[in-house]
This record gives C-alpha cells, sequence and structure tokens, in this order.
C-alpha cells in the first residue's frame, strides 16, 4: 500500500521502517528540516537499536520529504504520529495533530484512510473524523482510525514487529477491512472496537504500568523501613502470573515521554468530566517524590551538596534510547547545579542532549572512569550494560569518597562492600 506516515520521531520512523519491511511504500514527513536532510543523508535522528539497518535493508520502499501535500495527495493510509505533549495542567497539546488533520484536508486527493497512532484524548478520533468530513477540500471519504501504539523505546523495532497486539478503533467495517489489509504481513492479533475504546487502551494501559511501577516504589520504601529486601519481594510477587515480573523494579521512579505525560492526561481527562481519578494521582504524587530519593540519600552522608563533586551516571530515562524527556536525572542535574555542586555527567546515548540543555554547567563525560574520578558522590539514574559490568573496584580506587548511591539496583549489596564501597541502593538493607 501508498503509505504516508506524519512525524519521523520514535514512534513515526520505527512504524515507516516496519511497514517498509513488510513490502509497503512509505513516505514519512516531517516539519523538521533537519531530521529530513539527515534522514535523507543516510543517518537515523533517533537512537532506537535495530533501526539503521532496517532502514537502509528498505531505502528503496522508502522516501523522506518536508513537503507533505505531496505525500498527501495519493496516499490510501496517512498515519500520524505527531508528538502530544504536555500542557502545563497536565491535558494535551494537541496542536501539532491538528495541523496534520488540516494539511491533509486540504490535500488529500484521493479516498483514504487516516490512522491516529500519536496518544490522544479519548473522542480525539471523532473530532478528527468530523473535522476532515466538514473540510476535506477535494471530494474524498476518509476514514478516521484510532491506532494506538504500545513500543517501549530502547525495543520499539522488536516491539512493532512481534507486538502482543493492533487495537483497531474503528466505525466502518471498510476502515477495519484497510487496515487489517496494512498489517496483514504482520500476523498479529488484533483488538477492534470503536474509537473512543482504542484512545482509552492506551491511557488506561500506560498508566496501569505507571501504577504498577509507583506501587513497587513504595513497597521499597516500607522495605527500607522494615528491613525487608525489595529485590526478593519482587520476584516472589512477580512470580505470580496474575501479577507479572516486568515492571516491578524499585527504582527512583517512571520517566519519559509517555507514563508521565499519560497519566497526567488521564487524569486530567477524568478531571474535565468531574472525576477524580484517586488512584493515578496516587501515582503520579509517589513518582514526584521518587525522583528525589538520591539526594535524600546522598544527603544523609555528605550534608550540603555546594562545591562537592557529583558524578551522575545515566541521563536517559532508561538504557536503550536517547530520551531525556521527564527524566529523573535531569531534574537532579538541575537541581545539584543550583545548589552549586560540580556535576560530571557520563550517558553513552543522551549526553548531546545534556550538553545541550545545561552547556557549561556540567561536564559531560565520555567515559565512567572520567565521571566519577575524584567524585564526592556518585548518583546512578540509567542502569546502562556499561555501569551494570563496571569494575566495583574503579569506584574505590578513583573516587574521591566511594560513595555510590543507586537508583537501579545495579549492584549487588555485599559485593558493593566488599568492593570498599559505601553503597546506597532503593530498597534494600545495607551490608552487613
Ligand atoms: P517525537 O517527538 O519523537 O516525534 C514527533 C515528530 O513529529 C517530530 O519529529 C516533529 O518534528 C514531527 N512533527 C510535528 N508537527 C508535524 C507536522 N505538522 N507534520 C509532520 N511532522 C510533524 O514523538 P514520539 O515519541 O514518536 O511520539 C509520537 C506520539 O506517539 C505521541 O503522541 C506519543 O505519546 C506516542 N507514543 C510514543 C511512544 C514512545 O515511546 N515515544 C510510544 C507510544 C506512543
Amino acid at each position: 500500500m501508498n503509505i504516508a506516515i506524519a512525524g519521523t520521531g520514535y514512534v513515526g520512523l520505527v512504524t515507516a521502517a516496519c511497514l517498509a519491511d513488510k513490502g509497503h511504500s512509505v513516505t514519512c514527513v516531517d516539519v523538521n528540516a533537519e531530521k529530513i536532510r539527515l534522514l535523507n543523508d543516510g543517518a537515523i535522528p533517533i537512537y532506537e537499536p535495530g533501526l539503521e539497518p532496517l532502514i537502509e535493508r528498505n531505502r528503496a520502499r522508502l522516501r523522506f520529504a518536508t513537503d507533505d501535500k505531496e505525500a498527501y495527495r495519493e496516499a490510501e493510509v496517512i498515519m500520524i504520529a505527531v508528538g502530544t505533549p504536555p500542557l502545563p495542567d497536565g491535558s494535551v497539546r494537541l496542536n501539532d495533530v491538528w495541523e496534520v488533520l488540516r494539511r491533509i484536508a486540504l490535500t488529500a486527493e484521493r479516498d483514504c484512510l487516516v490512522a491516529i497512532k500519536s496518544t490522544v484524548p479519548v473522542g480525539t478520533g471523532d473530532e478528527a473524523a468530523r473535522f476532515l468530513a466538514e473540510h476535506a477540500r477535494h471530494r474524498v471519504r476518509f476514514d478516521v482510525v484510532s491506532n494506538p501504539e504500545f513500543l517501549s523505546q530502547g525495543t520499539a523495532v522488536r516491539d512493532t514487529l512481534q507486538a502482543p497486539r493492533i487495537v483497531l478503533g474503528v466505525d466502518s467495517d471498510r476502515a477495519e477491512r484497510a487496515m487489517k489489509e496494512l498489517y496483514a504481513p504482520f500476523a498479529l492479533p488484533y483488538v477492534v472496537t470503536d474509537r473512543k475504546s482504542a484512545e482509552m487502551i492506551k491511557y488506561a494501559a500506560n498508566v496501569f504500568l505507571a501504577l504498577k511501577i509507583s506501587y513497587i516504589n513504595e513497597i521499597a520504601n516500607v522495605c527500607e523501613l522494615t528491613g525487608a529486601d525489595i529485590e526478593a519481594v519482587a520476584e516472589g510477587i512477580g512470580m505470580d502470573p496474575r501479577i507479572g515480573r516486568r515492571f516491578l523494579r524499585a527504582g527512583v521512579g517512571y520517566g519519559g515521554s509517555c507514563l508521565p505525560k499519560d497519566a497526567n492526561a488521564l487524569y486530567a481527562l477524568a478531571a474535565s468530566y468531574g472525576y477524580s481519578l484517586k488512584t493515578v494521582w496516587a501515582a503520579i504524587d509517589v513518582n514526584e517524590k521518587q525522583k528525589w530519593k538520591l539526594i535524600d540519600k546522598a544527603r544523609s552522608y555528605i550534608g550540603d551538596f555546594r562545591n562537592q563533586t557529583v558524578a551522575v551516571l545515566g541521563a536517559a530515562f532508561k538504557p536503550g534510547t536517547d530520551d531525556v524527556r521527564e527524566s529523573p536525572a535531569l531534574a537532579n542535574i538541575e537541581w545539584l547545579i543550583a545548589e552549586g555542586a560540580n556535576v560530571r555527567v557520563w550517558d553513552p546515548a543522551a549526553l548531546g542532549h545534556v550538553a545541550r540543555r545545561f552547556g557549561d554547567a556540567v561536564v559531560c563525560c565520555q567515559t565512567i572512569e572520567d565521571a566519577i574520578r575524584n567524585a564526592d558522590v556518585c548518583l546512578i539514574f540509567t542502569e546502562w550494560p556499561a555501569v551494570l559490568q563496571f569494575d566495583l573496584g574503579r569506584y574505590k580506587a578513583l573516587m574521591n569518597t566511594p560513595l555510590v548511591v543507586d537508583g537501579r539496583n545495579c549492584y549487588d549489596v555485599k559485593q558493593a562492600a566488599a568492593a570498599g564501597l559505601i553503597y546506597e541502593s532503593i530498597g534494600r538493607p545495607l551490608a552487613g
């Protein structure tokens, strides 16, 4: 099929590459001319494992353009994968989605399917359908489908090719048939429902994960008070198939472009109907507090951060991505700078974002050794493989004081103590 995708971010680009890999012709459209230039030059503007070879292999079926008119005019399917970032009140900024819809109404010259992959509040698809029907410049019929995306950054290609289900929110058999034709080569199960339910499935799924993380983080906090070990607790409850092991890793809280914004958006959506979603509010509140755990723990050893050298390992919100949106590390770096600490940051993928955001206020380090050299404390925010595999003895050898406060439980508590570290982690008893 002839497909156009609006937005070449994590979702748009990965979707485009996977659809091309299954034999479709895909034109990726972005308003960011620099991204399109990079893609046309053979570079990939985001870090996502497995994406580069997939794009290379399918170059013949992929086009990258800023000209949306050319792309939308003859497309059989137009997928919307632009960003839907949060507004200060927690609701969703839909400007980019509406801009794409306006452009589609103006430019599409054949009947086409408009699939909304961006995460949008319940009811947006229905509004989009009304808008396109009213504003189509040419005599065309639009079928609007809610096709929410569930990929995770870092495993996005695999998540797309082997998705547990494809959710289709449709209002006609025709739209359902066309979407199933599009996804037929993936041979994956479908959940077919109405548009509003499909939009709600996306929020309900994401926010459930946020609840799960905040729950395990609170249990970790109670473990610290009682002397229980969160690792054993998570294993014990995770083996129950009704609960499951995933998203039960205690830490410094969830980040990224999805869970924080979607939790806030779902809360705001319910509030706009006069309903207070108490469970979701609790998850948001717990996460906000959890973000500051490492600093709280470090403070009990070093007191004031002024003039202390602080090594920060990891800036991305999780390993396998360069994304720093809503990363707990960034809020902490900002706070540390304001307190007058000398901050040295290491991250294998996201250092460019750190440098752009903080400039000379931090030292960006290419190696872990460089970051921890002469540091008074090391804070671990992201469990990158290089951190997990790092020789514990090097902390003791290189740091001023071997105080390591680990927000991702990267090391065995006893081994850390044996290596001479003053080691604090989340929800686990201290060694000895
Ligand atoms: P992103 O910010 O990485 O990319 C969005 C892209 O859209 C940008 O390159 C931007 O320049 C482009 N854009 C903006 N306006 C445009 C326009 N008018 N025409 C064409 N392109 C335009 O976003 P993302 O992380 O890929 O997320 C996209 C959507 O998918 C969001 O709604 C998000 O909530 C949802 N989502 C994201 C993930 C994820 O892990 N990132 C997972 C599931 C769902």
